[in-house]
C-alpha cells in the first residue's frame, strides 16, 4: 500500500484507510476472512499480465508454460483437499461458478429447486432479480417450523415439480446440511444435485462439516470465505462427462481469460488448507461460534434454530425491539462489523430486517479465542440495550482486543 500511496496518492490513501479500518474493527461478517501474506502476494503479482484463454496444455495464447504449472498445481491441490476427481479453478467468483454449472446442465426454462433467499439461500439459487431466477424455473424450498431445512418438503416439491436440478447450500444457514438425504431425493426424481458449499468450504476441507463430494453431482464454492483464499470460484465433480461440460461452460461459455494471479493465490490457499494448522484453525472457528452463540443466548438474544453447528449464527433481534439495520449501524459506530440479515418470515423489509448475521472466520484468523467471544457477546448486548450509555466503553474494549491481536504487522 505504501508503494501505491507514493505512486498514486488518491487511490493509495483510500487503500490505506481500508487497512486502518481492518486493523481497528472486529470483523464479524460471516463471509469474510483475512488472507495470508502469501495469498495476497500471489494476487498482486506479474501473473495478472498473462492471457491464458483455454486450459493447461490447450491454450489460445503463447507463453503459457509457466501459468500452466500454476493452474495444474491449483487443480491437483483442490482435488486432494476435497477428495474430488475433477476441479475447475477458473471461475472468477462463486456466482460465476454457479452460473457455469447452470449453463452446463440446464436449458432455459428448466425446473430447478433452490433454497429460498429469505430462508438463507443465495441470490444465484433462483432469486427473481438474478439470472438464475430469470432464465430458469426455480421453485424455492426453505425451513420448517424448527427453523431447519424441511427435507420432507424438499422431497414433496421434487416429486411434484420433477426438477432437472436441485441446488443446496446457503449464505445464512447455521446448521449441518444433510447431503445424503438431498442426494436420495435428487436420485428419486432423476435430478442432478448441485451443492454450493461457498460458506462452509473451509469447514469441509478440515472435516468440521460433512463433505458434499460423493453425494452431489457437482460441488461449487467460493475460495474467499471460510476457505481463506483469494476472491474466486471453484467447481468440483467426480464425473468425467460433467467435468468436460463444466470446463466448456466456464470457458468459452461464460468467461474469457482466467485470472492467473488469482488462480496462483487459490493454489497457495489450497496448499495452506492441506496443512494440519488449517484443521486447528477451523476447529477454533467452530468453537468460537459456539462461544459467541452461547454468550448471546445467555444475554437474552434468540438465535434462529436455537444455535449453530458451523461458523455463523443468525440473531433474531425482536426481543430487544431493535432492527437489523439499527444494530448494524450502532456496531459500526463502535468498530464491530456485522451485516443485517432477514430472519425466516421477517416482518421487516430486506433493507431493514429483524436480524443480524454474525460469523467467526475472520476474528479467528486474527487470533481471537473463546474469552474474546464472551467479551464480544457483552459488547453486542450493551449496544442493543442502551447504546448511548455504553458506546464509549465498547469502543475502548474493541480497541484493547484489536491491539492485543494485531493485523498484518
Ligand atoms: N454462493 C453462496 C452460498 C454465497 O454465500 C455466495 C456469496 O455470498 C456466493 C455463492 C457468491 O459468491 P461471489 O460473491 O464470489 O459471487
Amino acid at each position: 500500500i505504501g508503494f501505491v500511496e507514493k505512486y498514486d496518492a488518491e487511490v493509495g490513501e483510500a487503500m490505506n484507510k481500508e487497512l486502518v479500518r481492518q486493523r481497528r474493527n472486529l470483523e464479524l461478517i460471516a463471509s469474510e476472512n483475512i488472507v495470508s501474506p502469501a495469498v495476497m502476494a500471489a494476487m498482486g503479482s506479474v501473473l495478472t499480465n498473462k492471457y491464458a484463454e483455454g486450459y493447461s496444455g490447450k491454450r489460445y495464447y503463447g507463453g503459457c508454460e509457466c501459468v500452466d504449472i500454476v493452474e495444474d498445481i491449483a487443480i491437483e491441490r483442490a482435488k486432494k483437499l476435497f477428495g474430488a476427481k475433477f476441479a475447475n479453478v477458473q471461475a472468477h467468483s462463486g456466482a460465476q461458478a454457479n452460473t457455469a454449472v447452470y449453463f452446463a446442465l440446464l436449458n432455459p426454462g428448466d425446473t430447478v429447486l433452490g433454497m429460498n433467499l429469505a430462508h438463507g439461500g443465495h441470490l444465484t439459487h433462483g432469486s427473481p432479480v438474478n439470472l438464475s431466477g430469470k432464465y430458469f424455473n426455480f421453485i424455492p424450498y426453505g425451513l420448517g417450523d424448527d427453523e431447519r431445512i424441511d427435507y420432507d418438503k424438499v422431497e414433496a416439491l421434487a416429486k411434484e415439480h420433477q426438477p432437472k436440478l436441485i441446488v443446496a447450500g446457503a449464505s445464512a444457514y447455521p446448521r449441518v446440511i444433510d447431503f445424503a438425504r438431498l442426494s436420495e431425493i435428487a436420485k428419486s426424481v432423476g435430478a442432478y444435485l448441485m451443492v454450493d458449499m461457498a460458506h462452509i468450504a473451509g469447514l469441509v476441507a478440515a472435516k468440521q462439516h460433512p463433505s458434499p463430494v460423493g453425494y452431489a453431482d457437482v460441488v461449487t464454492s467460493t475460495t474467499h470465505k471460510t476457505l481463506r483464499g483469494p476472491r474466486g470460484g471453484l467447481i468440483l465433480t467426480n464425473d468425467e462427462e460433467l467435468a468436460k461440460k463444466i470446463n466448456k461452460a466456464v470457458f468459452p461459455g461464460i468467461q474469457g481469460g482466467p485470472l492467473m494471479h488469482v488462480i496462483a493465490a487459490k493454489a497457495v490457499c489450497f496448499g495452506e488448507a492441506l496443512k494440519p494448522e488449517f484443521t486447528e484453525y477451523q476447529k477454533q472457528v467452530v468453537a468460537n461460534a459456539q462461544a459467541l452463540a452461547n454468550g448471546l443466548v445467555k444475554r437474552g438474544f434468540n438465535l434462529v434454530s436455537g444455535g449453530t453447528d458451523n461458523h455463523l449464527m443468525l440473531v433474531d433481534l425482536r426481543p430487544f425491539d431493535i432492527t437489523g439495520k439499527e444494530l448494524e449501524h450502532r456496531l459500526d459506530e463502535v468498530y464491530i462489523t456485522v451485516n443485517k440479515n432477514a430472519i425466516p418470515n421477517d416482518p421487516q423489509s430486506p433493507f431493514v430486517t429483524s436480524g443480524v448475521r454474525i460469523g467467526t472466520p475472520a476474528v479467528t484468523s486474527r487470533g481471537l479465542g473463546v474469552t474474546e467471544m464472551e467479551q464480544i457477546a457483552e459488547f453486542i448486548y450493551l449496544a442493543a440495550k442502551d447504546f448511548d450509555a455504553n458506546a464509549d466503553a465498547i469502543r475502548a474494549g474493541v480497541g484493547e482486543i484489536c491491539k492485543q491481536y494485531p493485523l498484518y504487522e
